[in-house]
């Protein structure tokens, strides 16, 4: 299968689509689970598949360093590496490299960092992140985009996008470079040959900015287009600001990434703007800490107010772990510090955030996506503020 993007049906904003890659097919709006050394944490692939997972995220920077994208090339790519058959994909690098702060330099050329494992010294290009992921022979492969922390002033933010702009041109070369196979060097195996590219668009919280960063990237051309920078410390709804200023800035015809994103109502909302795609840590990340997502909101099962509740952890959930375990069973492993916590946990949280979109998806379908959108926000926002 050759890659490639059809919105079926629109409810406001809504895009109800499907995404087609060299390795099946993902119905959108839809969810990445992010799977950062190449599995996601506490999860087999199995319990993904079985949740209704159509694609995860891998991070660059953890599999170049470890075991390297050379020995996963030489596995004959992650998806024959790990044992994962559905679409993959994955980010520049650039995200994890910028967030080793004083360990990393930025050149003009790419950015310099020093490995978190071993101090060596590396340089991550536009060109290299290219190569890497097509080492790892990802669906889709980010653009490496310079990550500004927040706040930052207009002129860094102003700075920022024109270099990541003169980046997005040089990764763009580089991968039709590769794809056509007119690519200098030593040769680079495309472990998946029909690998697509999105590239990104920046500019902090500015509107100017943002307008000039997704103009720039349509510029250059891209299989998909993602929104990066944000959901980095700015309030909710700067952030839907941000979104529905840029969306209709985007292709409509390719799909819309929203990187990093979210809780459920961010989810909603950046739906409701134009948005297709999503990742965020925070479903695996929060069941690690005992917190779940259900569907009257937030529950901390460390509270000692479930030490003897017989309930599901979410009267409305069918994954395993609520057909068959208790709030008072799962609030001891969690106590009792059982790595069986981390896994129960996950699975309810992976499948709450992958039915919700499913929940999002019916209601683009039937034309009712505003009732539910108008649902989850009274949850998510009581949930919140308590
Ligand atoms: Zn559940």
């Amino acid at each position: 299968m050759t890659f490639g993007f059809e919105v079926i049906r629109t409810d406001a904003g809504a895009r109800r689509g499907l995404l087609t890659t060299p390795h099946g097919r993902v119905q959108t709006p839809a969810f990445m689970p992010v799977g950062t050394q190449g599995t996601v944490k506490a999860l087999t692939h199995r319990q993904l598949e079985e949740a209704g997972a159509d694609i995860i995220l891998a991070n660059t920077y953890h599999l170049s360093m470890r075991p390297g994208d050379a020995l996963i090339a030489r596995r004959g790519g992650l998806h024959r590496f790990g044992g994962w058959r559905r679409p993959l994909l994955t980010d520049s690098g650039g995200y994890q490299v910028f967030s080793l702060a004083d360990r990393r330099r930025v050149r003009e050329d790419g950015v310099e960092f020093r490995s978190h494992l071993d101090g060596s010294l590396h340089v991550l290009t536009p060109e290299s992140a290219v190569d890497i992921q097509a080492r790892l022979g990802s669906d889709i492969s980010m653009v490496l985009d310079e990550c500004l922390p927040y706040p930052a002033t207009h002129g860094q933010a102003r700075a920022s996008i024109d270099l990541t702009a003169r980046w997005a041109r040089r990764a763009r070369d580089r991968f039709l470079a590769l794809r056509d196979g007119f690519a200098g060097g030593p040769p680079v195996p495309l472990t998946t040959p029909d690998q697509a590219q999105f590239g990104i668009v920046q500019g902090g919280v500015f509107a100017d900015l943002r307008r000039a960063s997704a103009e720039a990237t349509r510029a250059v051309g891209f299989e998909g287009y993602a929104i990066g920078g944000l959901s980095v410390g700015e309030p909710a709804e700067v952030m839907y600001e941000v979104v529905e200023a840029i969306a209709p800035a985007l292709p409509a015809d390719r799909p819309r990434y929203l990187m990093g994103v979210g809780t459920p109502a961010d989810l909603v909302e950046a739906v409701a703007r134009g948005i297709d795609l999503f990742d965020c840590v925070m479903p695996t990340r929060n069941a690690r800490n005992g917190q779940l997502f259900t569907r009257t909101g937030r529950l901390n099962i460390k509270n000692a107010a479930y030490v003897e509740d017989d309930r599901p952890p979410d009267e409305g959930c069918g994954c395993y772990t609520c057909r068959t375990h208790s709030r008072a069973y799962l609030r001891h492993l969690f106590v009792a510090g059982e790595i069986t916590a981390a896994v129960l946990n996950s699975l309810h949280n992976i499948q709450f955030y992958l039915d919700t979109m499913r929940g999002i998806r019916d209601a683009i379908e039937f034309g009712r996506f505003e009732s539910f959108r108008q649902s989850v926000r009274q949850i998510w926002s009581r949930s919140l503020s308590s």
